[in-house]
């Protein structure tokens, strides 16, 4: 299968799921996931009407971002950080990406909020959420709750960084419907947080994978991240 082709089914089992759960597909963004896969796949989604890139690792964006930019007209991709993003590594995600869907710590933001300021640049953000508490997952540890409020009381104020809602992993099971009630979960904190912290848009929910996406749809995603059913198994 082609890109364009699966990109049409994946299209299309987001219209389904989105009807299911009686909701407009215009408000869920397709993120394509590009990880591990070249410039010409990047291109090729594009074509076929893909805006909005993912990519896991700094390095590996720093280079094909550029590319993949200079191959288009300025400023057509929305280019996406998914992956755990380290502190050293703050200051070329803040210039590379567009939003950055992995903060996962305070120390993080505060690290990014500094390198934004000295860009002169506003950076969209999510916080990343262990749903499921794994110690194998990045993301806010949601069993030391009154320490994330307490971050995220701390996170709001940062002047350059723009806070727009929560992302999560998912965890991994047999089945996708087993991950159903870690995105209620998801859901439920971001409607918490919107109550205590009305100041910040707490409007997207990123969760959904390629495993699991129409239920994270039915369960209220905004953003889907999708990388296998579009670009195929990575080696
Ligand atoms: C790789 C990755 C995805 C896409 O995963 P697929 O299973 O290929 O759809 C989504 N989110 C994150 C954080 C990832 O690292």
């Amino acid at each position: 299968m082609s890109i364009a082709e699966n990109l049409g089914r994946v299209r299309e089992q987001i219209e389904n799921a989105a009807q299911r759960a009686g909701r407009p597909s215009s408000e869920i963004t397709l993120v394509a996931v590009s990880k591990t896969f070249p410039v010409q796949a990047i291109l090729e989604a594009y074509e076929v009407g893909a805006r909005d890139i993912g990519e896991n690792r700094v390095e590996e964006a720093s280079e094909k971002i550029p590319a993949v930019n200079a191959a288009l007209e300025k400023g057509k991709i929305r280019w996406h950080l998914i992956g755990h993003l380290q502190r050293r590594k703050a200051r070329g995600a803040v210039t590379l990406f567009d939003i950055v869907q992995s903060v996962d710590t305070l120390r993080l933001a505060e690290t990014m909020n500094r390198a934004a300021a000295e860009h002169k640049k506003q950076i969209p953000i999510l916080l990343q959420v262990n749903v499921g508490n794994d110690p194998n997952k990045f993301g806010f540890d949601l069993n030391a709750r009154a320490a994330f409020l307490q971050d995220v009381a701390k996170i709001v104020p940062l002047a350059n960084l723009q806070i727009q809602g929560l992302m999560t992993i998912g965890p991994l099971v047999a089945g996708a419907e087993q991950a159903r009630p870690f995105f209620r979960e998801l859901r439920k904190l971001r409607d918490e947080l919107a109550q205590k912290f009305p100041k910040a848009n707490w409007r997207e929910l990123s969760m959904g994978m390629t495993d699991d996406y129409a239920v994270a749809i039915e369960e209220g995603a905004t953003i889907v991240r999708i990388g296998r059913a579009i670009f195929g198994q990575r080696s």
